[in-house]
């Protein structure tokens, strides 16, 4: 299937905390056809997480036979689990002009941004305003025990020390504020010409136009 529009590969990162699942989820309010990239993991469900939702939880050795099959546009280990981007739902979506969000960490961005794939992607790195106000973000969010909010406190700046690789870099300090500048970005990143394949047959309409009425 061929479309007017080709897809674009949006990728969200942050260190854990600064913000990405609530800006996803406000993206997809605005515009319910962006489609979610549901990630593969090795890492075992938390409570409330549904196999499918969130991610599809897999074993180590279905994820490594799927990556060597080239079934991954991007995989990599994080907190000691393997996640990765299954590829065909992905193809699919962009073929058909869908957009697609990924929440991954900065090796997957790497990954897609060095793929095939690179002139349909934009990347947006989530800055916090300080890293006192992440760490406060990760308590009030009372989704794990001390250890794990140590833990992602610990990685917070790997992840933040990659930021300049990204193409847009936001400060989530006001979450509306942000949220009207991802929408901008996302907005203006649609009409770059490489996501308007349909722009050579219009522009051919109105060269025949030109031609009849001059
Ligand atoms: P991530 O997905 O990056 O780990 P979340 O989206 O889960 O982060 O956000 C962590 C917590 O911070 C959540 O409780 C969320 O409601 C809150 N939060 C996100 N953005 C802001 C913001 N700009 N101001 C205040 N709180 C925020
Ligand atoms: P969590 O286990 O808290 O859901 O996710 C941990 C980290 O893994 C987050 O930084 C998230 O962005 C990252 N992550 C989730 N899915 C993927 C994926 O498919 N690929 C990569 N590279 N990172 C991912």
């Amino acid at each position: 299937m061929t479309a007017n529009r080709r897809g674009l590969l949006i990728i969200l990162s942050s260190p854990s905390g600064a913000g990405k699942s609530t800006l996803a989820r406000r993206l997809r309010e605005w515009d319910a056809e962006i489609q979610f990239s549901i990630s593969a993991t090795t890492r075992p469900p938390r409570p409330g997480e549904v196999d499918g939702r969130e991610y599809h939880f897999t074993n180590e050795a279905d994820f490594k036979a799927r990556v060597n099959q080239g079934g991954m546009l991007e995989h990599a280990h994080v907190f000691g689990n393997f996640y990765g981007s299954p590829r065909p739902p992905v193809q699919a979506a962009i073929d058909a002009g869908r957009d697609v969000l990924f929440d991954i960490d900065w090796q997957g961005a790497q990954q897609i941004t060095n793929s095939a794939l690179s002139a349909n992607t934009l990347s947006i790195f989530l800055l916090p305003p300080s890293i006192r106000e992440l760490r406060n973000r990760l308590e009030a969010r009372a989704q794990d025990d001390a250890e794990t909010i140590a833990r992602r406190m610990d990685k917070s700046w790997d992840e933040i020390s990659h930021w300049g690789s990204y193409d847009y870099v936001l400060v989530n300090d006001d979450l509306d504020a942000t949220e009207a500048q991802l929408k901008t970005i996302v907005t203006a990143t649609r009409l770059r010409r490489s996501q308007q394949p349909g722009l050579t047959d219009h522009v051919r309409h109105l060269q025949s136009e030109f031609e009849e009425l001059t």
